[in-house]
Parts: C-alpha cells; structure tokens; sequence
C-alpha cells in the first residue's frame, strides 16, 4: 500500500469513534475486507467491516461510508431515521451518494 491509504487506513478507527460517541454508541472492531459488492457493512455486535477501497476515495466520501455504518449501530435499516442520523453526522451526504454512483462501480472494479 502506498503513504496515504495507510494514513487513511490508520483514520478509521478514530472517525468511527467519534461519530459513534456522538450518537452515544460503541464500535467495536473494525477490519478491512477484499469485498466487491459493498464499500462496508456494520454486524448486530457492533464491528465494522470496510472494503480496502474506500481508502481510495475523496475525504468526504470515506467519511460518508465509516459515517454510514456507525449510523447502523443505532438503525439497522435504511429507514427514516437512519437517514437523519447520517444527515446529522455528515450534512452534505448528498454530495457523496453522488460520488458513490457515478464512481462506485470503477471503483469496485479495482484490484
Ligand atoms: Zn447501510
């Protein structure tokens, strides 16, 4: 890996941790996967898996994916409030479904 996907690596833990103090929850472990078809999935303990690729994304977007998972310790489904948690969390989510879309699909095609 090259300087900054292990400088982004290294970020995770701490941004999750953050997030999830916000909303007054606890991660538990986190790991980085080889998986395909999502950028990163949140188990009903807590721990939080990520696809390596979401290290290559802009700042936002990364930020969007660990704020998206820590929004699943609370809600486990992509309901209303699990939208509002995000939203409280990363305001411009918006921006980064965007990016998702348009770049997602390249992206899980790397490596
Ligand atoms: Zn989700």
């Amino acid at each position: 890996m090259i300087g900054f996907e292990e400088k982004r690596k290294v970020q995770i833990r701490p941004i999750a941790e953050a997030k999830a103090r916000i909303l007054r929850s606890n991660i538990g472990r986190v790991t980085i996967k080889d998986t395909r078809t999502r950028w990163g999935s949140c188990s009903a303990k807590g721990n939080l898996n990520f696809s390596w690729r979401i290290l290559l994304m802009p700042k936002k977007v990364f930020e969007y994916i660990i704020i998206h998972e820590v929004a699943h310790l609370r809600e486990q489904n992509h309901g209303k409030e699990f939208w509002k948690l995000v939203q409280f969390m990363h305001p411009n989510f918006d921006h980064s479904r965007l990016w998702l879309k348009k770049y997602g699909e390249k992206l899980h095609r790397i490596g």
